[in-house]
């Protein structure tokens, strides 16, 4: 039996397909005519499901898709997927013919790479290719003039690799002071003037630089946070001319509700005592879903209020203090809205010491992903059983 759209467990993340369909709406309406959209879906779609996000970005007017890795890729291209995906991270040169084979465009910045991969190329082959240009960054990419030229040569003297985008990323698009920023693009600018061909896609822009910088658009722009919903930084926060919509949200139901009397202790190292006769929930999520220890004393909502998680998070459960007897069953709402209550994913980054990226990211594949479009579910996804 098949039940991988089902679940046993009543620990859900909602992904409102509707908000990642308005968030780029607004995004296209942003960007002047001839930019394209590149949707990032690394990373699961930043743990949003990387078939659905995919799809609803396509449709959204999405051109091409962008993910880390290969794996990344190719699970994708077996789920079905056609539209043109770019690996934005290192692949090997011996699995080109691979990424040939999946119809797959790598990002190169070495002329060793090209030297090694025409060896695993046959001629009829073609495969589409990507220049990273390190402008400030300091993780990948060709750092100089001569490096590029280099590559470039390689590239066009060889029928069997097609030179299809250049680009290059910035490491402070989202901090207001924009002298970083200023510099990387300065030098991308002189680069890529050192170009024989101009290739079809020229890129320098995530979501942060999309939307701060019109003139480093150049024709197309990578958009990862900002189709969640999020803001690319607390920083930025007031200077998204548009709304966002958060796409993502976390629900559990209790599974136990109990009274507990004044001094009465919960969970591991019994740290937390009711101060007076209490109602005490169990959640069943904990660590091992991403819901990481951290959070302890992070409120949740329930019947449209919030209370604190109290004690230490388990490994599968946690436990909050309830403002009054609750049944079980109820649900309650981790990330998400109640009523007038919202707890967005940055409040959890907050709480975490980190960005709003990472709070998705780390939820785990325990957690199904219920999919919801015009408020209703279309689609469950449970990785276990799958
Ligand atoms: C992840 C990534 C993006 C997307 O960045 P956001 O800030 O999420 O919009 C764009 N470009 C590259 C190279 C990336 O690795």
């Amino acid at each position: 039996m098949n039940n991988q759209g089902f679940f046993y467990r009543d620990t859900w993340a909602e992904v409102d397909l509707d908000c990642i369909t308005e968030n780029l709406n607004v995004f296209k309406e942003h960007l002047p005519q001839g930019v394209d959209i590149f949707a990032v879906v690394k990373a699961n779609a930043y743990g949003h499901g990387d078939l659905h996000v995919a799809k609803t970005a396509l449709n959204a007017g999405a051109t091409y898709l962008a993910v880390a890795f290969m794996d990344e890729a190719i699970a994708l291209r077996n789920k079905g997927i056609s539209a043109p995906i770019l690996v934005l991270g290192a692949s090997r040169p011996e699995d080109a013919k691979v990424a040939v084979q999946f119809n797959l465009t790598l990002t190169i910045f070495q002329k060793e790479w090209l030297e090694e991969a025409r060896k695993h190329l046959s001629t009829g082959e073609k495969l589409s290719l990507h220049i990273k240009v390190d402008t400030g960054m300091g993780r990948l990419g060709v750092r100089t003039c001569e490096e590029l030229s280099e590559v470039e040569q390689l590239i066009i003297e060889d029928d069997r690799f097609y030179f299809e985008g250049i680009f290059t990323h910035y490491a402070t698009a989202d901090e207001l002071n924009n002298q970083y920023f200023k510099e990387q693009y300065t030098r991308f600018e002189e680069m890529i003037h050192h170009l024989k061909t101009r290739p079809k896609y020229i890129h320098t822009s995530n979501s942060a630089a999309a939307i701060r910088f019109p003139k480093a658009y150049f024709n197309a722009v990578r958009i990862g946070i900002s189709m969640y919903g999020l803001t690319p930084s607390i920083e930025m926060k007031n200077e998204i001319p548009f709304p966002l919509r958060e796409a993502f949200s976390m629900q559990v139901k209790l599974v136990n509700v109990k009274r507990h009397k004044s001094g009465d202790k919960v969970s591991y190292g019994a740290t937390y005592g009711s101060v007076e006769d209490e109602w005490i929930g169990t959640l069943p999520i904990g660590y091992a879903d991403g819901w990481l220890r951290k959070l302890q004393g992070q409120e949740v909502l329930v019947d449209g209020q919030r209370v604190p998680i109290v004690g230490r998070i388990c490994m599968d459960q946690c436990m909050i203090r309830l403002p009054y007897y609750v049944p079980i069953g109820t649900q309650v709402t981790l990330i998400g809205r109640q009523g007038d209550e919202f707890i967005s994913i940055n409040e959890i980054a907050a709480k975490l010491d980190t960005i709003n990226y990472e709070v998705p990211c780390v939820i785990t594949k325990r957690v199904p992903r219920v999919y919801k479009q015009g408020g209703k579910v279309t689609d469950i996804k449970n990785d276990l059983l799958s």
